[in-house]
């Protein structure tokens, strides 16, 4: 069957429907670090699917690799979602940062996660389902929710 999509996200300043989550990381490779980013469009069910993958280096004119990268997908019967394990255990996880921008005019958009500490889903403040007592803010947006009274005793960070 056909469902047309509804469109959970509409930006107020280019009328675009697609939102696209951007990952930086670092990978610890011997006593070098390099710098990695992967972006791909968030899906109106908050599930996203990383499409592309480049190394982020000034120097050297990159080349993207186009890809299936994998995807959170949310397995309903159970408790936690499946993490999302494409690379290594050499990365340097506090060197990761999500962002979420339109993907026509590139505008960044605010959002929260699912769960704590940066797990489960991507939650835009701009979806039209976004309910703040179900998210946890992304770290850089933390300071922004406390002074809205967003933060509450569910989702503060431990
Ligand atoms: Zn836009």
């Amino acid at each position: 069957m056909n469902v047309k999509e509804v469109f959970k996200f509409t930006c107020k300043e280019c009328g675009g429907h697609t939102l696209v989550v951007n990952h930086t990381w670092n990978i610890l490779a011997g006593a070098n670090s390099e710098r990695w980013q992967e972006w791909g469009p968030l899906k109106g069910d908050h599930h996203w699917h990383y499409e592309f993958r480049e190394k982020i280096d000034d120097d050297i004119e990159n080349e993207v690799q186009r890809g299936d990268f994998g995807e959170f997908e949310e397995d309903d019967s159970a408790s936690e979602p499946e993490e999302y394990e494409a690379y290594g255990t050499e990365d340097d996880k506090e060197s990761d940062e999500f962002y979420v921008n339109c993907e026509s005019c590139d505008r960044e958009v605010e959002f929260g996660w699912s769960k704590p500490d940066r797990h489960g889903l991507i939650m835009p403040v701009e979806f039209s389902d976004f309910v703040p007592s179900e998210s946890w803010p992304d770290p850089k947006y933390t300071d922004i929710w406390q002074q809205r009274k967003w933060l509450h005793m569910g989702n503060v960070q431990p």
